[in-house]
Order: structure tokens, then C-alpha cells, then sequence
């Protein structure tokens, strides 16, 4: 037996355990594992998940109480983290303070202004189109991941407190007051400003660290994948995280509580190479000076690192290039694992074709919600078919016009109610039967994605992970059988008549 795999003896001895649907990893592209010569790790809410909704609420609590600092109400004490409201990837549109969800082409599926949520007429009155033109990232702002839910919250509690207090008068880009214009960008730059202080600061850190049990889910199993995936391959941790954080943070996951009868190993042991300070998504370009660090004191050694990958060494900074080098792979034999869909996943694959999986802690709930409320789904899908079937007899000359009004009312009504089973602003990947951005650039640049890392223990190294075969609409089009769709059909009927 392999004493280096800590939990050699369970896995040898008893039979694999099934992979359930929340212990699986889904494909967007076919990926041999046999293939990844090297594997990357991001840090947090990768391989250190945070306990939602408790780590939000902290952030959300200490921003909130920034803002009182310098000089906002102290009414706005009053609101508390509500985890039920936001999702990641939603938008704000910093020019009049909504808070959007857009799909892939910056169509607009939902609008919110406070807790509001805007009908097709006001969403127009600021979105003629219904449509933003997200590219212009000075004014819309995409919270793409886990760390923006609580400024999504906060900035969403600021817009329902100023447009509800009568001591300010609302105007269409912010709020007046006696002689002070208050714009909903300037709110917008002071929520983010806040953000940033206590991440730059380490005052978030530091509560975390306080409170690793509260603020980390700790998996033993964490230990276990490392193990096992260092006997086949290289592996490397990049976290834009500081030194001290990612030690007192790995140092947490790894070398702590470990499975009993395992040996105790250095938490760096586990890694061929470890990168702090990475200024993703700078890193998967040019990059910045890659120097030294110093694990006794945390602190840099002065000068550009020229030499040779030494084991047991820390680097700060450096980029995605100097990483193939030190470790003397190229770009697509490497499967990088993060949760920014952007930093992480969507600069990795185009800037440098590496193989990336995308760690979505939310798909759990996605797919819980999913597994129990597929049936309004269906529903929707066969009200596609029920309109085909009502224009099946028309064409172009055709002076009838069908009166679908229910049909739409219908439509609205069941993605009214999916959306409500995930949240206030619905699910993380759609609206309906429409897609959301987030969902689009899942699809689009991660090869693999799973709600943890370690879901990869359930597969085999040398694994063939196949993507399931898409069609396109024209290649999936086919007529229903004739008997089936009557009897479904006229259920619809009454149903949206009704
Ligand atoms: P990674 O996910 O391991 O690469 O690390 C994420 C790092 O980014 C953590 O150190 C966070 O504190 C930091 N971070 C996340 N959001 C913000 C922000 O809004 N402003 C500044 N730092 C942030
Ligand atoms: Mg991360």
C-alpha cells in the first residue's frame, strides 16, 4: 500500500462509491485527462470555499459599515445580507443605478432598480432596445464572481434606500439633496471603492483568518485529489491571494485534520510550484516581475527570478509563460481549475489554449432546483410546439391572425415561477428557456465545470471526459409523434385559455 495517498487504504479496499449527479463533472468539450501533463489550482473558492451565506454577510456587513464611515446614513444599518436576492454575473448599470441580467448578446431578461424589478415599459423607458452594450465596460460593471455578491447587495439596498427616503428627490442618473447631486455612478465607484479596501486592506482577511472554521469549508478530500494527481502530472497553485492569506489558508486545508493515519506533509509539498500575488487576469498576458518569497518573514526578495524552478520555493507574481517554463509544459497540457469565469477561465483558453475547468459552487443548488422544476421547462417547450401547431396552416398570404396572447401569457407565467425557485433574480444560467451571459461563456470557455475540484476524484486520470452531441436547430427539428402531441397539446390549451 502507498503511504503517500492518504486514503490508499479506503479506496484500494472498498468498491467506488457511485457518482452521483452533485459528484459529477459535466463537458462542454471533450478532454483526456490521460493527456493533462499538468494541473493548475486557483485558491479561493476553488480549492478554499468559502461558507456561503456567512463569508457574503461578513463582506457585505464591513462594506456597509465603510460606507457609514464616510458619510453615508446610518439607516442604511438596518439592511442585513439577504442570500436569497443576488446571483453572480448579474450587470449594474452604473448610469441608472439597475441592476441587470442580460443574456450572451446583452439582451435583457431581467431589470431591477432597488428591490423593483422593472416591467417591459419602464425597463424600455431606460432601455429602448431592451439591450445594453455591455462592452462598454466604464458603465456597466459584470459582478462576475463569488466576492461581488455583497457589493451586488449593498448597492442594490442603496438604490431602494435613496429612491424610498423622502429627503431625497429622485432623478433619473442619482438623487438630490438641498444642493447635492448624489449620481448613481458616484454610489456605484463608492460601494466598489469600499469593496476594494477590505480586500486591499486584509481587514477581510483577517476576519477570515480569525474564523478559518466559521468562513472555510475544509474537505479532507482536497488532500486526497492533490496526492493523487501529483503521482501522474505537475501541479502549480496561482492565486492573486498574498502570501500570508494563502498560507494561513492552505496551511488550514491541507496540513490540519487530515485523514487519520496519513503522514503530516508541508501544504507546499503538494504543489510543484506555488505563484502568489498573480494579478490575474494580467498574469495570462504579460504578466508582472516574478520574484522570490521569503516563507519565513512573507516578504519579497528584491530582484527579477531568472533561474531554474526550485522545489519548496514560493514566487509572487510572474505570468502564465514563466509557469510553462518553470515547469516545462505547454499551455495545452495544462487543465487550469478556477471559479472567475473571466480571470481564471475565459483568459486562460483565449490568450493561452490552455484546458480549463470552471468551479461553480451554485450548481448544486442549480441542479437540486433544476431536478425538481424541469417539469415548467417541458411545459415550455411543448408551448413552442403548441405554436407551431397554430401556424402550421398559414403562410405568407395568409389574412388570419391567430390570437397567441395566452400563449405569451403562459410563457411569462412558467418563467416567472422557474426563476423564482432559484432566487429573486432567478438562476445563475437562465431565464426561461433563454440563456444567460454567464451561461454563455460556461459553454464557450470551460472544457469542463463542476460545483467543486474535487469532484474530479470520482474519475480516473487517464479519463475521456465526452462532450454530449449538441444539435443545432435545424438538425433537431423532427415532427412529434402525431397521438402524443394532440393529447399534450390540448392539456396546454385549456391550461392558457383558462
Ligand atoms: P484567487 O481567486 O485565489 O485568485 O484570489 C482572489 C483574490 O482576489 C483574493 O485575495 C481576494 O481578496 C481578491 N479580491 C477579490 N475581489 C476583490 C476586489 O473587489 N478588490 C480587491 N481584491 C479582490
Ligand atoms: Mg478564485
Amino acid at each position: 500500500m502507498d503511504i503517500t495517498d492518504p486514503d490508499a487504504s479506503i479506496s484500494s479496499a472498498e468498491p467506488k462509491p457511485h457518482r452521483g449527479l452533485h459528484q459529477k463533472v459535466f463537458v462542454n468539450r471533450n478532454l483526456t485527462l490521460e493527456n493533462i501533463r499538468c494541473y493548475g489550482f486557483d485558491m479561493d473558492y476553488t480549492m478554499a470555499i468559502y461558507t456561503s451565506p456567512d463569508y457574503e454577510s461578513m463582506g457585505f456587513e464591513m462594506i456597509r459599515d465603510k460606507m457609514v464611515s464616510i458619510g453615508y446614513p446610518h439607516e442604511i444599518l438596518r439592511y442585513t445580507y439577504d442570500p436569497s436576492f443576488p446571483t453572480r454575473g448579474l450587470v449594474i448599470d452604473t448610469k441608472y443605478g439597475n441592476l441587470l441580467k442580460v443574456d450572451s448578446n446583452g439582451n435583457i431578461l431581467i431589470c431591477s432598480h432597488g428591490f423593483r424589478f422593472l416591467k417591459g415599459e419602464n425597463i424600455a423607458y431606460y432601455y429602448p432596445n431592451k439591450f445594453i452594450q455591455r462592452d462598454d465596460t466604464d458603465r456597466f460593471y459584470i459582478l462576475n464572481t463569488l466576492f461581488n455578491l455583497s457589493e451586488t447587495y449593498l448597492y442594490t439596498c442603496l438604490v431602494d434606500f435613496f429612491t424610498r427616503c423622502t429627503r431625497y428627490t429622485n432623478q433619473e442618473k442619482g438623487y438630490q439633496h438641498g444642493d447635492l447631486f448624489m449620481s448613481f455612478r458616484s454610489m456605484f465607484q463608492d460601494v466598489r471603492d469600499a469593496m476594494d479596501f477590505i480586500h486591499n486592506t486584509g481587514a477581510l482577511k483577517d476576519r477570515t483568518i480569525k474564523n478559518l472554521e466559521k468562513y472555510v469549508v475544509k474537505d479532507p478530500n482536497l488532500s486526497v485529489l492533490l496526492t493523487r494527481i501529483k503521482k501522474v502530472a505537475k501541479v502549480f497553485l496561482a492565486t492573486n491571494s498574498d502570501y500570508n492569506y494563502t498560507e494561513a489558508i492552505m496551511k488550514y486545508l491541507l496540513e490540519t485534520n487530515v485523514k487519520s493515519g496519513s503522514p503530516k506533509r508541508l501544504w507546499h509539498s503538494y504543489f510543484d510550484l506555488v505563484v502568489v500575488d498573480t494579478r490575474k487576469p494580467l498574469f495570462f498576458a504579460e504578466g508582472t516581475v516574478l520574484r522570490q518569497v521569503d516563507t519565513n518573514t512573507g516578504k519579497l526578495r528584491i530582484g527579477t527570478y531568472t533561474g531554474d524552478l526550485q522545489h519548496g520555493t514560493v514566487y509572487s507574481g510572474g505570468s502564465s509563460d514563466i509557469v510553462c517554463d518553470l515547469l516545462h509544459v505547454k499551455g495545452k497540457d495544462i487543465l487550469y481549475v478556477g471559479d472567475h469565469i473571466f480571470g481564471d477561465i475565459l483568459k486562460s483558453k483565449k490568450r493561452q489554449g490552455w484546458k480549463t475547468f470552471l468551479v461553480v459552487p451554485e450548481l448544486a443548488k442549480e441542479l437540486q432546483v433544476w431536478e425538481e422544476r424541469k417539469n415548467l421547462f417541458e411545459e415550455l417547450k411543448l408551448l413552442d410546439t403548441f405554436l407551431a401547431e397554430t401556424y402550421k396552416h398559414l403562410d405568407s398570404g395568409s389574412k388570419e391572425c391567430p390570437d397567441i396572447s395566452a400563449i405569451q401569457t403562459r410563457i411569462k407565467v412558467l418563467t416567472h415561477r422557474m426563476d423564482m425557485a432559484y432566487g429573486q433574480m432567478g438562476s445563475l444560467l437562465r431565464s426561461g428557456a433563454r440563456q444567460t451571459l454567464f451561461a454563455s461563456q460556461l459553454v464557450r470557455y470551460a472544457d469542463l465545470y463542476s460545483s467543486t475540484c474535487i469532484n474530479l476524484l470520482k474519475y480516473p486520470l487517464n479519463y475521456l471526459f465526452m462532450a454530449p452531441p449538441v444539435l443545432m436547430p435545424h438538425e433537431s427539428v423532427s415532427q412529434p409523434a402525431a397521438g402524443l402531441v394532440s393529447s399534450e397539446l390540448s392539456e396546454i390549451v385549456k391550461i392558457t385559455t383558462s
